[in-house]
């Protein structure tokens, strides 16, 4: 639970905050080898938060040849799985002592509102450290169905050197679905934060040392545009390289690899994600609050934002009206005011991108319903209130693209058919909403989709229980759930002859 309260309160500790912007290394706070750095700027008003190592491939050199002799040394890639355990939820405790001042630094970086920094962001980050760490004294390796003079062992072991690099939306919490994973059983890791939002991961490098995670096992290398990520990508002693971020990047990767040694890619990328409501859905209302929440919670700096509203053409006229009623409860605010809903878009050139997107909806012929336009720029933050444009086509760009900002796109459809057609007219596979009230529809519809992920009658749901990821160039594999220790682990067959 938060000490903190009020806005009063929030501005009070981000004035006492000290903010860290230095590598970790080997156990250490390092500068960058070259003493290059980097300005981290708020988003929420403008202010400089911190000077932020600018890493590079020097830096990538220092943390590989830790990690690697971390992960050689046994000391933590040989630990009993039970006492890797205990030490991953003390990691998880540690992050939910420093709950107030992680998600203050979150909302600084990023420009999230800090109620859901410390309600969403925080808890779940510590829920896929505990949850990863819970499980690795219970998952068994299995033997053989050989013949009676022979045994088949099946065990999985560490993959070894994992180079995480993640993206800005969701810092932490993406930083720690692969590591809770990714440490739980037992590599040695290197973390890539993303130059828009490096301050958490750098703060819980110190955390993870005082749970008991030894020196080497976990670095964080912040570093501006690709240099250092890059440097990790292409290195010939990283095994396995997971990562969250655009597809764009997410192919290079896989270029990288092909390039140098081959190392595992595991890759969650973008998505265009349709929210598909039929004529029958059990509740308009409903179905209008979550497709409000799916374009504008978290700026609409999400992944698996539902940003094409399928609308089934009976109901568009009824739904549309009830959805931009429903922004009315997303209007841009102070990110430190607890009340806040919609924060900062993290910096002026992700408004820039928004802004273009909407214009581009424009000149295209789609028609504005709400919002699209910068506001509260007097803050000297950046701020766009949530748009939604109907009338369009699924050719259009707005549709087509994912612009990872709160504006929305309605397209009409008839029947089951076109809204699985244009559902899936997507290079992207994320997730899907589906609203009905025929359970054979819903199911129908639902295995129709070429999605990692479907709700029914509801959107954006799950936790550390069920994988998340998608098809098609969202990604591959999956990150929670028992199936994310695919991507850090090797399988290994040992035969003996009795
Ligand atoms: P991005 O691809 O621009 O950057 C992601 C990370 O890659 C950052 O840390 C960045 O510094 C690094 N990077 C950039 N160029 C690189 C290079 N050449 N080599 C190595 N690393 C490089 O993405 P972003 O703007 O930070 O995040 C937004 C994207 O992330 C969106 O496309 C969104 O859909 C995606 N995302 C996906 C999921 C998911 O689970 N599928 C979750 C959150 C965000
Ligand atoms: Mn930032």
């Amino acid at each position: 639970m938060s000490a903190v309260t009020t806005k009063a309160q929030w501005l009070q500790l981000a004035d006492s905050l000290t903010v860290r912007g230095q590598a970790f290394i080997d156990g250490q706070y390092v500068d960058a080898a070259s003493g290059a750095t980097f300005e981290c700027i708020s988003p929420v008003d403008g202010r400089l938060l911190a000077h932020v190592s600018s890493c590079d491939s020097d830096d990538a050199q220092l943390a590989v040849a830790s990690a690697r002799a971390s992960f050689e040394s046994g000391v933590w890639s040989k630990m009993a799985p039970v006492k890797r355990k205990q030490v991953m939820i003390r990691f998880a405790d540690l992050l939910e002592t420093h709950g107030d001042e992680l998600a203050l630094l979150e909302t600084l970086d990023m420009g999230k509102p800090v109620s859901d920094a410390r309600g969403v962001d925080i808890p779940g980050a510590a829920r896929a450290l505990r949850w990863s760490g819970e499980a690795i004294d219970k998952i068994y390796d299995e033997i053989a169905p050989t013949a009676d003079n022979e045994i088949g062992m099946i065990t999985r072991e560490p993959v070894g050197v994992v180079a995480a690099i993640v993206p800005w939306n969701f810092p932490l919490l993406m930083a720690c679905w692969k590591l809770g994973p990714a440490l739980a059983s037992g590599n040695s890791v290197i973390l890539k934060p993303s130059e828009k939002s490096p301050l958490t991961a750098i703060r819980i490098a110190t955390l993870a040392v005082e749970a008991g995670i030894p020196p080497g096992v976990l670095n964080v290398l912040p570093g501006f545009g690709h240099t250092v990520g890059k440097a990790l990508a292409l290195h010939m002693d990283v095994d396995t390289l997971v990562f969250t971020g655009s597809t764009k990047i997410a192919k290079q990767l896989m270029i990288y690899a092909g390039e140098s040694n081959m190392k595992r890619v595991w890759l969650e990328a973008g998505g265009k994600s349709p929210h598909i409501i039929f004529n029958d859905c059990p509740d308009l209302r409903q179905a209008a609050k979550a497709a409000a929440s799916a374009i504008a919670f978290n700026q609409g700096e999400v992944c698996t934002a539902g940003s094409r509203l399928l609308v089934e053409s009976a109901i568009k006229d009824e739904l549309l009206a009830l959805v931009v009623e429903e922004l009315g409860n997303w209007k841009p605010g102070h990110p430190l005011d607890p009340q806040t809903t919609v924060g900062a878009v993290v910096d002026a050139q992700q408004l820039q991108t928004i802004l273009r997107y909407v214009e581009q909806g424009r000149q295209q012929g789609a028609i504005l319903a709400c919002g699209g336009e910068q506001v509260l720029a007097d803050t000297g933050g950046v701020y766009v209130a949530p748009a939604v444009f109907h009338g369009v086509t699924n050719e259009m760009t707005i549709a087509r693209e994912e612009i990872f900002g709160p504006v929305l796109s309605v397209i009409e459809f008839d029947g089951m058919e076109e809204a699985v057609r244009i559902g899936n007219d997507t290079i992207y596979g994320l997730a899907a909403g589906v609203w009905t009230s025929d359970l054979s529809k819903a199911h129908k519809t639902a295995k129709a989709l070429r999605t990692g992920m479907v709700w029914i009658n509801h959107y954006d749901g799950g936790d550390m229980t069920a994988p998340f990821g998608g098809y098609k160039q969202s990604g591959n594999g999956r990150d929670k759930s028992l199936h994310a220790f695919d991507k850090y682990t090797e399988i290994k067959a040992t035969w003996i002859a009795l």
